[in-house]
């Protein structure tokens, strides 16, 4: 499809269509914080789209800098009282502008290595973990903080891995239900998740095997496309789409995942693929936290002390619509207080690779969500997406915070681990 047809289809004239100006969106938009100006909001992005798309603005310029400076967050979906589309709108026309884009040689070679040598390959991201983790313990990394200003995006990335990286690998393969069998549901470990927060993806195991689930990691299984897809490598993302949707063919209850960002781009599935299959898959899909809420068989005995704040994952609260379930999660755990922020509705940053790619918005991002953080006086800093925890980690340290960054289902694990219920 070239770039002029996916401007002028239907679907995107009348979804643009579906703005009545009314800026309701402005005060939710993270960026319209940081730059005070309508072209960096959504109802200015959208007249910048509908610009486009009758031809009166080229698809260079104005429109891919404010594009690109979009979180691709939508909050501003969630407060739109007119349902403007605004992800599926972002999506296309970030497509329609790849398209029409040249990429240097340079640029090409690293898509190439990203997109298709490495996320795609979980095995190869634990080598390389494992590597990094070695070059953390000689202190190797340490040694980043003095790169040169060249290098700024590279020494924004060794800032972002966690202090300690996990080899805690899950391998492919099953794992018994303990106790009473509930039945059966297939896991998808991810792939920067499984390389960098692979302790979490333990975590998520041992807590559905200890609500009586008999968990699944299917062979086969590879990264869910998303960032191919937000970077506008349409190909890439649909490849690796249909790679997911064939090996998670089995009979399982849920496919379960525990990444907000991987769970929205594999419940888009259906409409990317169009197909039975797809639409099969996608339905299945479930974050664990919707899954936990409704299946927690054996809700922990034993407290967990502290007070913990929850930090949303935009995909998991403005894309897929899950809200309540973590924080019914975290309410089930005795002795752990809930305190929530004064905007929980507001991004961290992380947004996939927008904090590599815009790291100082990122960081002004990042503080307002910290400074929200600190008023909670939390312990733990409870999320469920992997950008989301390593971005808060790097809050953590550069606030200075004493606080401690989990997934919820971290949480869940420690208390069973207070009943000593190890597996
Ligand atoms: S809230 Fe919706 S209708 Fe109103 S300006 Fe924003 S996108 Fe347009
Ligand atoms: S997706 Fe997020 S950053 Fe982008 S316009 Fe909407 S609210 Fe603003």
């Amino acid at each position: 499809m070239t770039a002029n047809d996916r401007l002028r289809d239907v679907t995107f004239v009348n979804g643009l269509q579906q703005c009545v100006h009314c800026g309701l969106c402005l005060p939710a938009c993270p960026t319209y914080h940081v730059f005070h100006t309508e072209m960096d909001a959504p109802r200015g992005r959208l007249a910048l789209m509908a610009a486009a798309s009758e031809g009166r603005i080229p698809l260079e310029g104005a429109l891919r800098t404010h594009l690109d400076r979009c979180l691709g967050c939508r909050a501003c979906e969630t407060v739109c009282p007119s349902g403007v589309p605004y992800g599926a709108l972002l999506e296309t026309a970030r497509l329609a502008i790849e398209e029409e884009r040249t990429q240097s040689p340079a640029e090409r070679l690293v898509r190439f290595l990203a997109l298709r040598a490495l996320l795609p390959r979980v095995d190869r991201l634990r080598h390389v973990a494992r590597l990094t983790r070695g070059l953390q313990q000689i202190g190797l990394l340490a040694l980043a903080r003095h790169l040169p200003p060249s290098l700024e995006r590279l020494r924004h990335m060794v800032a972002l891995l966690p202090p300690t990286i996990s080899t805690q690998f899950t391998a492919p393969g099953v794992y018994p239900a303990r106790g009473k069998r509930r039945g059966r549901v297939a896991f998808f470990v991810g792939c920067v998740q499984e390389a960098l927060l692979a302790h979490v993806n333990a975590a998520t195991v041992r807590v559905l095997q200890r609500n009586g689930y008999e968990v699944h990691v299917v062979p086969g299984q590879t990264c869910c496309g998303a960032v191919a897809y937000h970077v506008g490598d349409e190909a890439t993302a649909l490849e690796l789409a249909r790679r997911n949707v064939a090996a998670f063919a089995g009979e399982y209850e849920a496919i379960i995942n525990n990444a907000g960002g991987c769970g929205a781009m594999l419940k888009e599935y259906a409409k990317l693929l169009g197909d039975d299959r797809a639409r099969e898959f996608a339905a299945r899909v479930q974050d664990v936290t919707e899954f936990l809420a409704e299946h927690l068989h054996r809700p922990p005995a034993k407290p967990v002390a502290g007070r913990v704040t929850y930090v949303d994952s935009c995909h998991l609260r403005h894309a897929q619509r899950v809200v309540e379930p973590p924080r019914r999660l975290l309410a089930a755990i005795p002795g752990l207080e809930l305190v929530e922020l004064s905007r929980p509705d507001h991004c961290c940053g992380s947004a996939g690779v927008y904090n590599i790619l815009h790291p100082e918005t990122a960081e002004a991002i990042l503080d307002a969500k910290m400074a929200d953080v600190a008023q909670t006086r939390a312990t733990f800093v409870a999320t469920t997406n992997t950008g989301c925890y390593l971005q808060l980690l790097h809050g953590v340290r550069r606030w200075a915070l004493d606080a401690r960054v989990v997934h919820v289902v971290e949480l869940l694990d420690m208390a069973y681990e207070a009943q000593g219920e190890t597996p």
